[in-house]
C-alpha cells in the first residue's frame, strides 16, 4: 500500500522538488556552499564558479572543438610555470609524512602524491611536478623509512604536469609501471618530453600488490580520463578505506559534454565510495581538504588521539555532492541559467 502510494505521488513529489530548488547555477553553487567545512571547502573553490554570472559569449558549444580538458586550473598559487622552470624551492616544499600505517603523504604546498606501502613494495598515486621529484619523492620516502626503488607501480590521477610532472624521472630511474587511463595516455603523449607508455587502466580495475588491492574507476570530467581510487588503510591496525577524487578543477572552458560526464562519474563514485564504506577522503591538491594542516595534526597526534584523517562515510559523500554542485553550477551557468 505504501509503495503504491509513493509511486502514484512521485511526478507530484519531483514537480514540488524542483520548483523549490531550481536547476540554477545560483541555486547548485548554494547547495555546495551549505555544505561547506574544512573536508572540502577548498574542493569547492577550485571547482566551483567563484562568481555567478550569465553565460560568457565565448562558452563553447557542446560538441565544439575539444578544449583543453577542464581548463587550466584556478589553483591557489598557481599551476607553477611550464616546462624547464624550476621555482625557487621555498615557495614549493613542504614537509611529507605518514598519515596511516600504509599511507605516506608526499606533499609539495600546493600537491599531494600518495605512497601506499604494501608487503611487497609501494603503489605510488600521483608524482607531483617534475622540479619536486627529488626532494618530495626520493627524500620525502626515504625521510619515512621507504626505498624509492620499492616503487613498483605508478598510478597518475590524469596527466597535468603537477600530477605526472615526476613521472619520465621515476620510470627511467627506478623503472616501475606505470598506469594511466587510455585518453589521458593520449594527453601525456603530447608533452615535450613524454614518459613511455606502459598499462592502460580499466574502470573498476582492483590493482594488487602484496597483501593489498586498490580499486580504480575512470571518471572523466576534468580530463578525459581522470581516474580515482579507493584505498584501504589502517589506522594502528583498525581498516578504514580512503577515497580520492582524481580530478577536481573546473572553469568556465570546462566544455559541457565534460561538465556531464563530471557530473555523472562523481555521482556513479558517490555510490560506489559509499556502498564500500570510504570513511577517509584524500586529494591531490592540499587545498581540497586542508591536508597541510591537517598533517601537521597528525604529526601531533597523541595515541589516544583520532586519526584527523578519518571524517566518516558522512563527509565522504558530502565531499562527492559538493564537487557536483559545482558542476551542475557551472553547466547551468553555461546553459544560461545563472
Ligand atoms: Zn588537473
Amino acid at each position: 500500500m505504501k509503495m503504491t502510494r509513493m509511486v502514484l505521488f512521485l511526478p507530484f513529489f519531483s514537480a514540488v522538488m524542483l520548483a523549490q530548488s531550481a536547476d540554477t547555477g545560483t541555486a547548485h553553487k548554494a547547495a555546495a556552499t551549505a555544505l561547506l567545512n574544512s573536508n572540502n571547502a577548498g574542493a569547492a573553490h577550485l571547482a566551483c564558479p567563484a562568481t555567478i554570472v550569465a553565460a560568457p559569449a565565448a562558452n563553447p558549444p557542446s560538441g565544439g572543438p575539444p578544449l583543453p580538458a577542464g581548463g587550466p586550473p584556478r589553483v591557489a598559487g598557481g599551476r607553477g610555470p611550464g616546462p624547464g622552470a624550476t621555482p625557487p624551492r621555498d615557495a614549493w616544499y613542504a614537509e611529507g609524512g605518514q598519515v596511516f600505517d600504509n599511507l605516506y603523504m608526499l606533499t609539495t604546498k600546493v600537491n599531494s602524491a600518495w605512497a601506499v606501502k604494501t608487503s611487497a613494495g609501494i603503489i605510488l598515486i600521483d608524482t607531483l611536478y617534475g622540479y619536486a621529484a627529488q626532494d618530495e619523492i626520493v627524500d620525502g620516502l626515504k625521510k619515512v623509512g621507504l626505498d624509492p626503488a620499492d616503487v613498483k607501480y605508478i598510478v597518475v590521477s590524469h596527466a597535468h604536469g603537477d600530477h605526472d610532472g615526476s613521472v619520465k624521472f621515476l620510470q627511467d630511474t627506478y623503472h616501475p609501471h606505470v598506469i594511466l587511463a587510455p585518453k589521458d595516455w593520449e594527453l601525456a603523449a603530447r608533452q615535450a618530453n613524454p614518459y613511455s607508455h606502459d598499462m592502460d587502466a580499466t574502470d573498476g580495475e582492483k590493482l594488487t600488490l602484496g597483501d593489498t588491492t586498490i580499486t580504480i574507476y575512470i571518471t572523466p570530467g576534468h580530463t578525459g580520463g581522470t581516474l580515482s581510487f579507493l584505498v584501504p588503510v589502517k589506522d594502528h591496525g583498525e581498516p578504514h578505506l580512503a577515497m580520492e577524487w582524481g580530478g577536481t578543477a573546473l572553469s568556465g572552458n570546462t566544455s559541457k559534454e565534460m561538465l556531464r560526464s563530471y557530473i555523472s562519474n562523481a555521482g556513479r563514485f558517490q555510490d560506489v565510495a559509499d556502498g564500500s564504506g570510504a570513511d577517509v577522503i584524500i586529494g591531490n591538491h592540499t587545498e581540497y581538504n586542508d591536508a597541510l594542516a591537517r598533517l601537521e595534526r597528525t604529526k601531533a597526534r597523541r595515541p589516544s588521539e583520532p586519526n584527523p584523517w578519518v571524517v566518516g562515510k558522512g563527509e565522504v559523500r558530502n565531499y562527492l555532492t559538493v564537487v557536483q554542485e559545482c558542476a551542475k553550477s557551472w553547466l547551468a551557468i553555461g546553459e544560461g541559467r545563472p
